[in-house]
């Protein structure tokens, strides 16, 4: 029997952070009664981190119109907030909402007719003036094996090519009282593994009485939920991480041995230009001691490839950090010019040579992702299934096993091989498992 809230479908692009929201998004639409109007609702939680994630949505917004006539076509996300003129240009859009107002229902209410002018359907504020993050509580992510717990909001630096800051306003942190509450009602519904997320998490508690450190409150969420089995972090700028959090790395077992960096650049003059707090040495050093801390830990990098002034040298300190840091997998983005950043205003490379460079870095990745995946073979681990016949181990390793096991449960497998992308794993008879395996 479908539900008003079948009627209510969410695209999702971008990040974990938006990932979450489109749960809130979700839930609140359905209760302003979104689903129960006629044809339905598509909401669209963009991103605008690359030209190419804008493109990607407006393409599927024109898509989803020509297929559901009689749709509500929704926008909201990164991109909405910061091009909301481009997209109430699109005939196929009948609301735009801002950040902060998708994740509450009046958003949803009182839509306007359909086919009104450009300026009545945007109903975007002004980002910049939002100071709080309330603790938006869900119950589950559809349709996922792990979930998202968002902590923090924001950012207050200024990447001298992210756009993210004008898309999501001042950092804000949502209190360890709220994000203990939201563990246990995500533990309490099944989950065995919760991703803390945010914009900038590492900034996490610097706008809350006490300016509690992002390691504490990982600590209280461990002590407090002692049922939580796997707990995660989303990616973090390294240079940040304090010292409360390197001791759980070290000695919390339930703390996945598993960091996300955003390390964005390997020359010290780019990361200069890029307004980046930390340099080259800074990067190996943190990669040094959270490996002589954790030694089973894996390490995964964003590297920006192309970035405006960079030379061929400079492009070779990027390629040299992957091994000098011992990264274990990357995720590669060829620079993309972002309106209203000062990296936009930068004398720019070639395109061919950005698409070059990001397929010389991507092929720095494979090597290095194969090389750890030889490194796994042999050993024992933890894998969370997300779907029958894949999981991934505590270093979020891609591990292939047999599609008998059920998702969202974690089964402890010996790593017998690897197809150069993804471990092969065979699970350990029950009476023979080996609990707390890595
Ligand atoms: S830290 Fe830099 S890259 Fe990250 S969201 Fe903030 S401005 Fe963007």
């Amino acid at each position: 029997m479908s539900t008003d809230s079948d009627q209510i479908r969410v695209v999702t692009f971008g990040c974990r952070l938006n990932t979450f929201e489109s749960q809130v998004m979700r839930d609140k639409a359905a209760e302003a009664g979104l689903g129960a109007l006629g044809g339905g609702a598509i909401l669209f939680n963009t991103c605008a981190v690359t030209g190419e994630a804008v493109r990607q949505a407006r393409q599927a917004i024109r898509r989803a119109r020509r297929e559901n006539p009689a749709a509500r076509i929704i926008v909201t996300g990164c991109a909405a907030q910061t091009q909301a003129k481009a997209f109430a240009a699109m005939d196929e859009v009948d609301l735009i909402i801002g950040n902060h107002d998708k994740l509450h229902a009046n958003a949803y209410r009182a839509l306007p007719d359909f086919g009104v002018n450009s300026t009545e359907k945007v109903r975007v504020n002004d980002i910049m003036s939002v100071r709080e993050t309330a603790a938006h509580m869900i119950e589950a992510i559809d349709g996922r094996a792990r979930a998202f717990l968002q902590v923090q909001n924001g950012c207050d630096h200024r990447c001298t090519f992210c756009v993210i800051p004008f898309g999501r306003g001042p950092s804000r942190s949502v209190p360890m009282g709220a994000v203990v509450d939201q563990m246990r009602r995500l533990v309490a519904n099944g989950y065995r593994e919760v991703v803390l997320t945010g914009v900038d998490t590492t900034s996490w508690g610097a706008d809350l009485p006490g300016r509690p450190s992002l390691g504490r409150m990982v600590r209280a969420v461990l002590r407090q939920v002692p049922e939580l089995e796997r707990l995660r972090l989303s990616s973090i700028d390294s240079v940040e991480a304090d010292d409360d959090l390197l001791d759980v790395i070290a000695d919390e077992p339930r703390f996945m041995p598993h960091l996300h960096l955003s390390l964005q650049h390997g020359d010290d003059l780019i990361l200069k230009r890029m307004k980046r707090r930390h340099g080259r040495a800074d990067a190996v050093r943190f990669c040094a001691t959270v490996r002589r801390l954790r030694p089973d830990i894996a390490l995964g990098a964003d590297l920006i490839a192309g970035f405006p002034t960079e030379t061929e040298a400079m492009f070779q300190n990027t390629l040299s950090l992957v091994a000098e840091c011992g990264l274990d997998h990357l995720h590669v983005f060829p620079f993309s010019p972002r309106p209203r950043t000062p990296a936009a205003r930068m004398p720019q490379l070639d395109r061919t040579v950005v698409r070059e460079r990001a397929a010389r870095l991507r092929a720095a990745g494979e090597v290095a992702h194969v090389r750890h995946l030889d490194a796994m073979v042999g050993r024992t681990v933890a894998v969370l299934v997300e779907r029958p016949g894949f999981g991934r181990s505590g270093q979020y390793t891609p591990v292939a096993l047999p599609r008998d096991r059920a998702a969202g449960s974690v089964v402890e497998a010996v790593v017998d091989g690897h197809d150069g992308t993804r471990l092969t794993g065979r699970p350990v008879p029950a009476e023979g498992a080996l609990r707390g395996a890595a």
